[in-house]
């Protein structure tokens, strides 16, 4: 058991705080540790002369169960460095409110590839729309003459405007 989670890279032998406790950190037979095992294996940990590299260990090889350098796995979760340039990076940041150009980037590309399939679809599908006029704003493109057809017909049926306030000024 203690064998499974002392990290590979200390040589074989190396005694840890951990070394005979192995229960605290993965259980055997419960799935999730007792908030009383975690803090016994947290208190282990921070005697380790080998946390920090523990942590990095754990935190690099994605390791999902137990405490590793005092840290559970939902810490270890949130110290990630984020896959930059992936949608889940994107999101990572977006969730720790922290930027980064090369994520931005790749969403801000991602999501212009999607606009203009999505641009494709309403052409092929109606000809022109008003998703499509939108669509076109959005991409920074020269709305087209179908679009614009469709958007001035939609308007062209729409109540004025300002006729709702100046109703209701006039019989105030
Ligand atoms: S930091 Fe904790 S889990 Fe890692 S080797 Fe030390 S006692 Fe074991
Ligand atoms: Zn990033
Ligand atoms: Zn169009």
């Amino acid at each position: 058991m203690i064998d499974a989670i002392v990290p590979a890279f200390l040589p074989a032998g190396t005694r840890t705080p951990c070394h005979d406790r192995g229960e605290l950190f993965i259980h055997p037979i419960r799935s999730a540790p007792t908030k009383a095992d975690t803090a016994e294996a947290k208190a282990l940990c921070a005697q380790c002369p080998i946390k920090a590299a523990c942590a990095d260990h754990a935190i690099q090889r994605g390791e999902r169960d137990g405490i590793w350098g005092g840290l559970t796995p939902a810490e270890r979760r949130a110290r990630r460095r984020p896959d930059c340039g992936t949608e889940s990076g994107w999101r990572s940041h977006v969730q720790r409110d922290e930027s980064c150009l090369t994520c931005r980037e790749a969403h801000d590309d991602r999501l212009r590839e999607q606009r203009l399939k999505r641009l494709t679809r309403e052409h092929a599908t109606h000809g022109g729309s008003l998703a499509g006029y939108r669509l076109e704003l959005l991409l920074g493109l020269p709305t087209c003459v179908r679009c614009r057809a469709v958007r001035h017909e939609y308007y062209a049926n729409q109540p004025h405007p300002g006729k709702w306030y100046r109703r209701s000024s006039a019989a105030a």
